[in-house]
C-alpha cells in the first residue's frame, strides 16, 4: 500500500515538476496512506522537487510529525495538509506557487475570493451547468503556520477543494491523485487565463 501511495505521488510531482510548478523548492504535496491511524506522505523539507530520490517523501501522522524514525523533515506546510485529511475524506494534497496563481491572490486578495464563471473548464469540479460558478476563497498569508492552517480550516469543508494564499500559492484536495492533480490543473488554467484577460482589459 505505502509504496504504491509513494508510487502514485511520485508521478504526480513528476508532472507538476515537468511544469515548473516547484520554483525555489517550493511547493508541497501529500497522499494519504492508512485511515486509522491516519498516515499520509508528504513531501520532505527543502528538497529540489524536479529531482527524484528515496528522500523524497516521509510518512506523517495526524499531528503531521514522522510517523517513524527519520532525519527527514515534513514540509513546513504539513499542517494545512493535516486539517484537510482530519476534516475530509480527501486522499490527496497538492500545493503549488505559480506566478499566475499569486498575481490573482492578490488581485482578489481584498474581496477574499476569486470568481470564475463562463468557463467550459470548470466542468473539472463537477460543475456542468452552462451558468455555473466556481469560487475560490482567498486567504492572507501568515507566517505563523498554525494560524495559517487554523484560517484555511475555515474552507476545507469537502471532500474537494481549493484554496489560495495571498501572493503564495494555492492549495487543493481531491478524492486521489488523479482528481487533485486534474483539480490542481483547471485551476492554474483559470488564473493564467485571466491574468492574460486583465492584461488585455486595461
Ligand atoms: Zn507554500
Amino acid at each position: 500500500m505505502r509504496q504504491q501511495k509513494w508510487n502514485e505521488l511520485a508521478e504526480v510531482k513528476r508532472e507538476l515538476a515537468e511544469r515548473d510548478w516547484f520554483m525555489a523548492t517550493s511547493g508541497n504535496l501529500s497522499i494519504k496512506v492508512s485511515d486509522e491511524p491516519l498516515t499520509f506522505l508528504v513531501t520532505a523539507s527543502g528538497k529540489d522537487k524536479r529531482k527524484e530520490t528515496a528522500e523524497d517523501f516521509l510518512l506523517v501522522g495526524a499531528d503531521g510529525k514522522p510517523a517513524e524514525a527519520t532525519h527527514l523533515k515534513p514540509s513546513a506546510e504539513t499542517l494545512l495538509h493535516v486539517e484537510i485529511y482530519n476534516k475530509t475524506n480527501a486522499g490527496c494534497v497538492l500545493h503549488v506557487h505559480t506566478v499566475d496563481n499569486n498575481v490573482i491572490s492578490e488581485w482578489y486578495g481584498d474581496k477574499g475570493e476569486v470568481v470564475f464563471t463562463n468557463q467550459e473548464i470548470i466542468k473539472a469540479f463537477g460543475l456542468w451547468e452552462e451558468d455555473a460558478v466556481f469560487r475560490i476563497p482567498i486567504i492572507p498569508n501568515v507566517a505563523h503556520i498554525p494560524t495559517l492552517a487554523r484560517m484555511f480550516a475555515e474552507h476545507v469543508n469537502d471532500d474537494a477543494g481549493a484554496v489560495l494564499i495571498r501572493n503564495h500559492g494555492i492549495t487543493v484536495w481531491g478524492k486521489d491523485a488523479f482528481e487533485a492533480k486534474k483539480f490542481l490543473e483547471a485551476c492554474e488554467f483559470l488564473c493564467s487565463y485571466h491574468v492574460k484577460l486583465l492584461l488585455f482589459k486595461r
